[in-house]
């Protein structure tokens, strides 16, 4: 008897990798596939010099190798054997049914290192093995993988191999063969080509042999055996025909139990052989598969619920790892003692003891579990609450630096409302209270600032009220000094009328002749009041226009036809003068809609500016259209005395010349120009000027084609 051998010490069971092998045999239809199968998973699970599976031929005793590694072909190849063959250290394992270790080389066992071999029977447990599995290993320690590998595929083995054929072997007559075969679970029986049995053992008796004192009932179940019996028999046949001498047919029989009257499901296994007298009998074993068919299926069944079960709880485990490894936040899982379960990268910064020995952050992880173990107390203190929330201050491990954090824990309940968990995330409130203090300073600063706002409005609306004020004294003034200036022009007017009239008539002679000092003397008074005329009435412009009293009075009318009227009223100083006074016309011009009166005061006021300080030389007036603006420009040029850069923006305002010591050579007011920019604003346009000192001067008036209304 061989010694029990070892087995090696448990480690963690590989359930998935076993499942993969079991799924593997599961689908196996034939010896080899299942002995490369085991061969390839132990190579995956067990450390071994080299391995093989040796699995009896069908329908032969002999073992032949069908996979293996790390042999050779030829090595492989040598460790066939029979069960009966002298001197084969593998026959007594087979005898004995049971693994044994051998130390040393033991050929055809080959050398391989300092090891031995590990041979281990495979097959039905109680019947006789259909294979060998062998491991080159340094240990006589069985591993417990080679163990479980060897109790899977052995009855797959034994499935796949039909038994032994008995056809060469003396059965009838034999009392102590009768008796093993009637030891035999399975029906086993000798019968003609018909199916009509010789020998029968028990079992095969109470399916296919029924005494005269057998019921109706039995008879009849017996006879339909028969019946499918030798169909099943003669269809094995048949189908063998062309292949005599292959030996084991294999096919499914359902039959009847005649005592029990259930179905039952066998496997028949029938061979030729040839018996001492000449004739061909068959051997058949039925093989009861009824319940391994139910077994099978439902084993099948199962485990294909296993597999998709694990597969979801895989993909929940995944995906559930991915959820928490994607949060930037700490959460750990507790079990209801609060032990942690599982927790993610973040809160492992916090929670977990480091690795390299420091001292520090130690004590600050023990810390950090104190403060979260009574924060987990009051939860399950909490009672029927699902949620609790709180505010802890926790330690940094690497810094020492504090962290306060707002905590919320929440119960993970049971299918019948059991606490199974607790789930804690942890949010970092660094950032949100240095927040609220910068809100609560900048909340300090602003009224700060709205207070001193508040003082500098309230400054500012004295100041408007006090500029107000002064803006309505101020147009009070002005209206006053407008209406005041308006009157005393009226005021002068009147009387120096009177003069001028009464200096005329008397040069005309009407109070009698004038002595030559007499005429002389009137006409002075004469061209001074004319002057003084010249100088109240354009006052009077001025503050009519300033106390808005001339309007616009708006028409259609044509610039050339103006520009020859202001030509032609002209035309006494033109003709005094020696200067080439000349019109031009620009291309397109359009009638124009706005104050005929103002355009044609401001050009004449041009026009005589140009005269008066032109001595030789020419004087053009010309007007053109700027389509792109709808503007019209009436300028006049002239080859005079030019303006120096000094005063070509003074000469525009009120009472300003070039020269104005009393004495200068040109007379003039000096109004002139102001009056003219005024106007041109009322029309919407303005004055430009160009002018160099000692060639002369361009007076520009630009005005829309269109005035509008004020
Ligand atoms: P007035 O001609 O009555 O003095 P103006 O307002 O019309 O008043 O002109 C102001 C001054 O501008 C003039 O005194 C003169 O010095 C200068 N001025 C105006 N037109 C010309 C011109 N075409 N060439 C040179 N100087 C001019």
């Amino acid at each position: 008897m061989a010694s029990p051998v070892p087995l090696s010490t448990p480690t963690a069971p590989a359930v998935e990798a076993r499942l993969a092998l079991a799924e593997q045999l599961l689908a196996c239809d034939a010896a080899r596939p299942c002995a490369e199968a085991v061969v390839e998973w132990l190579a995956h699970h067990v450390q071994a010099g080299a391995s093989a599976c040796l699995v009896r031929e069908e329908h032969g005793e002999r073992l032949r190798c069908l996979a293996a590694r790390g042999l050779s072909e030829s090595q492989c190849a040598a460790l066939a054997l029979t069960p009966e063959g002298d001197g084969h250290p593998l026959v007594e394992v087979l005898a004995h049914a049971a693994p044994r270790y051998f130390p040393g080389p033991r050929p055809p066992l080959p050398a391989l290192g300092s090891g031995g071999w590990f041979a281990v029977p495979l097959g039905r447990p109680g019947a006789p093995p259909v294979g060998l599995l062998l491991l080159a290993m340094n240990g006589a320690v069985l591993p417990r993988e080679v163990a479980w590998a060897a109790a899977h595929a052995g009855p797959t083995l034994a499935r796949l191999v039909p038994p032994a054929p008995v056809a060469q072997r003396e059965v009838a007559g034999n009392g102590l063969l009768r008796r093993i075969i009637d030891a035999v679970a399975d029906p086993v029986l000798l019968t003609d080509q018909a199916g009509r049995p010789r020998i029968a053992n028990a079992r095969a008796e109470v399916l296919l042999v029924s005494g005269p004192d057998a019921s109706e009932g039995r008879r009849r179940a017996v006879e339909l055996n028969r019946q499918v019996f030798a169909t099943a028999l003669a269809s094995a046949s048949s189908a063998e025909g062309a292949s005599r001498s292959s030996g084991f047919r294999r096919r499914e029989v359902p039959l009847v139990d005649p005592v029990e009257g259930m179905d039952l499901l066998f496997e028949l296994l029938s061979t030729q052989v040839l018996e001492t007298d000449g004739q061909v009998a068959v051997v058949s074993v039925l093989r009861n598969v009824t319940d391994l068919g139910r077994a099978t299926q439902a084993l099948g069944e199962s485990y294909r619920r296993l597999r998709a079960t694990e597969r979801e709880a895989r993909s929940e485990r995944h995906r559930l790892d991915r959820v928490l490894d994607s949060v930037a936040d700490p959460i750990i899982l507790s079990d209801p003692s609060g032990g942690t379960v599982m927790m993610n990268d973040p809160a492992e910064k916090l929670f977990a003891l480091p690795l390299d020995g420091n001292q520090a952050a130690r004590g600050r992880v023990h810390t950090n579990d104190a403060t979260f173990s009574s924060f987990l107390a009051n939860l399950v203190d909490a009672g029927g609450s699902l949620r609790w929330r709180g505010q802890l201050s926790l330690v940094d491990p690497a810094t020492g630096a504090t962290i306060p954090v707002e905590a919320v824990a929440s119960k993970v309940l049971g299918d019948n409302g059991e606490l199974t968990g607790i789930v804690t995330l942890f949010h970092d409130r660094t950032e949100a209270l240095e927040k609220a203090r910068l809100l609560e300073r900048v909340k300090d600063v602003s009224s700060h600032l709205e207070a001193r706002v508040q003082m500098a409005t309230a400054e500012l609306a004295e100041q408007n009220e006090k500029l107000r004020r002064q803006a309505i004294q101020l147009e009070q003034a002005s209206a006053a000094k407008s209406q005041f200036l308006a009157n005393m022009s009226h005021e002068f007017r009147t009387p120096l009328n009177a003069i001028l009239g009464y200096t005329n008539m008397l040069l005309q002679g009407v109070s009698g002749e004038l002595t030559p000092a007499q005429k002389r003397n009137l006409t002075r008074i004469d061209s001074n009041g004319r002057h003084l005329l010249e100088v109240i009435n354009e006052i009077l412009d001025i503050t009519r226009i300033e106390a808005g009293r001339m309007p616009l009075h708006l028409s259609d009318f044509g610039i050339p036809e103006l520009l020859q009227e202001v030509v032609a009223e002209l035309d006494p100083i033109i003709a005094r003068s020696r200067l080439a006074v000349s019109t031009e016309l620009g291309a397109r011009l359009p009638a124009v809609h706005s104050d005929r009166q103002k355009v044609k005061q401001i050009v004449l006021n041009l026009l005589s500016n140009a005269l008066k300080f032109t001595h030789e030389g020419s004087v053009t007036v010309r007007a053109d259209y700027v389509t792109a603006t709808s503007t019209l420009t009436i300028s006049v040029t002239d080859t005079g005395i030019g303006i120096d850069p000094v005063y070509q923006e003074k000469i525009f305002e009120d009472f300003q010349q070039v020269d104005s010591s009393p004495t200068r050579a040109y007379g003039g007011t000096g109004l002139g120009l102001s009056i003219c920019r005024r106007l041109a604003t009322m029309l919407g346009g303005r004055v430009t000027l160009q002018s160099v000192p000692g060639r002369g001067s361009t007076f520009t008036l630009h005005f829309p084609r269109r005035a509008r209304r004020a």
